[in-house]
C-alpha cells in the first residue's frame, strides 16, 4: 500500500519519510491556469488524500512566471489537506534576495522541504532567455538553501530538506555523461537529501542511471518519475518539454496503432503501469507520478497496481 504519514506532521523532511518507508509514492501538481481548473484541482484534494501519497510536489515557472500561483497552491495543500507539499524553486533569472524572501516566506508558513532546480529560462519573442540572475546552476540554489538553514531562521532547527533533479537519459546541456554525473554528485554533496528523476519510458535507462549513481558514490534515495501518456496530443507534446526523453520503439509501435485519445490513454496508462510494476519489483525507492493534476489518472494507475484497498486483489500490471 502507498504509505503516507497518517497525518500531516510539522517539520517532516522527505528524508524522514524515506527513513520510515521502503517505497514512497508521490504526485506532481502544477498551478492551474484557469479558475475552472483551480476549482477542479482543489475539489479533488480529498481523493488525492485517500490515495495516501508520501508527498506531493508543486512546479514553479522558471523565472517566477508562476510564483504567486505556486505559492498559493502550496499553501492550500499545507493548510487545507493532510498532504505534505514540496514546492519547486528554480534558480534562473532570480536574485539571491528574491529566493531568500521566498525561503523566508515558506519557512514562516511551515513548509519544510524544497525541490531545488535550475529551471529553463523563459524565452522572450526573440528567443533570448533572461539577462539577469545571481545563479548559474541548481547547485547554487542548494548552497543558498543550506546557507539559509544555517541562520536558524526556520522553526525547524534542520531548516529545509532539499530534493534535486536527475536525468536517467542525460540532460542535453551536458553531453559528457561522466561530467553530468559529477555535477549531480556535487548537488548531493552540497546537501540534497534525494533525487527525483525526469520522466522516462524505458526502465533500463533508470536502472543504468541508478547504477551509475552508485558507482559515483551517490547514495541518497532516487525517486523514479513516470508520466503516463493520456492522449494523442500529450504523446506529441511530452518530448517537447521533457528534454532528452525518448519513447522506446515498442511504445511507439503501440501508439501508432491508436486511432483516438481513448486508445492512446489506454496504451499510455498501461505502459506507465507496466513500468511502475517493474520498478516496484526492482527495489525502486520511490515512484513520482506526473499526472498533470488529474486524480482520475492517479486512481487508475493505483487501481491497476492493486494499490487501492477495494482493488487489493487486482493483479499488478493487468
Ligand atoms: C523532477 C524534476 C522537476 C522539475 N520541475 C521543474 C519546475 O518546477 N520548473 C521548471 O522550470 N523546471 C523544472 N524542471 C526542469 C529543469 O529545471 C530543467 O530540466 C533544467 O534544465 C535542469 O534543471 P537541474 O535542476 O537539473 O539543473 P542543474 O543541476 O543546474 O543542471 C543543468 C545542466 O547543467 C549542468 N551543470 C550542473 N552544474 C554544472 C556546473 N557546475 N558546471 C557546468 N555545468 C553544470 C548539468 O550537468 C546539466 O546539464 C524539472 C525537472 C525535473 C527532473
Amino acid at each position: 500500500m502507498p504509505n503516507t504519514p497518517d497525518r500531516y506532521r510539522e517539520h517532516t523532511h522527505i528524508a524522514d519519510v524515506f527513513a520510515e518507508r521502503e517505497t514512497t509514492f508521490s504526485f506532481e501538481f502544477f498551478p492551474p491556469r484557469t479558475d475552472a481548473a483551480w476549482k477542479r484541482l482543489l475539489s479533488s484534494m480529498r481523493e488525492f488524500e485517500q490515495l495516501g501519497p508520501s508527498f506531493v510536489s508543486v512546479t514553479y515557472g522558471a523565472g517566477g512566471t508562476t510564483r504567486e500561483n505556486t505559492h498559493q497552491l502550496v499553501l492550500s495543500i499545507r493548510n487545507e489537506t493532510n498532504l505534505l507539499p514540496v514546492p519547486h524553486l528554480t534558480s534562473v533569472c532570480h536574485s539571491r534576495e528574491e529566493v531568500w524572501a521566498m525561503l523566508d516566506d515558506y519557512a514562516a508558513r511551515g513548509i519544510s522541504n524544497v525541490m531545488a532546480l535550475m529551471g529553463d529560462p523563459p524565452r522572450d519573442d526573440s528567443g533570448v532567455g533572461c539577462a539577469h540572475g545571481d545563479f548559474e546552476h541548481a547547485i547554487d540554489l542548494v548552497h543558498l538553501i543550506k546557507e539559509y538553514n544555517a541562520t536558524g531562521a526556520h522553526s525547524d532547527p534542520r531548516g529545509f530538506g532539499i530534493g534535486v533533479a536527475g536525468f536517467p537519459e542525460g540532460h542535453p546541456a551536458t553531453p559528457n555523461r561522466l561530467e553530468e554525473m559529477a555535477h549531480l554528485k556535487e548537488k548531493v554533496d552540497a546537501g540534497a537529501d534525494y533525487i527525483c528523476t525526469q520522466l522516462f519510458f524505458d526502465n533500463h535507462d533508470f536502472y543504468d542511471f541508478r547504477e551509475r549513481c552508485a558507482v559515483a558514490g551517490i547514495d541518497v534515495p532516487i525517486v523514479a518519475g513516470l508520466m503516463p501518456v493520456t492522449s494523442l496530443r500529450s504523446y506529441r507534446r511530452i518530448p517537447d518539454f521533457a528534454l532528452g526523453s525518448r519513447y522506446p520503439a515498442e511504445l511507439q509501435r503501440r501508439m501508432a496503432a491508436c486511432t483516438g485519445d481513448e486508445d492512446a490513454a489506454e496504451v499510455g496508462i498501461s505502459w506507465a503501469v507496466e513500468q511502475a510494476a517493474d520498478l516496484l519489483g526492482n527495489g525502486v525507492r520511490g515512484l513520482h507520478l506526473y499526472i498533470l493534476n488529474r486524480v482520475s489518472v492517479a486512481k487508475e494507475i493505483y487501481r491497476r497496481l492493486g494499490l487501492l484497498p477495494e482493488y487489493a486483489d487486482t493483479q499488478t500490471g493487468e
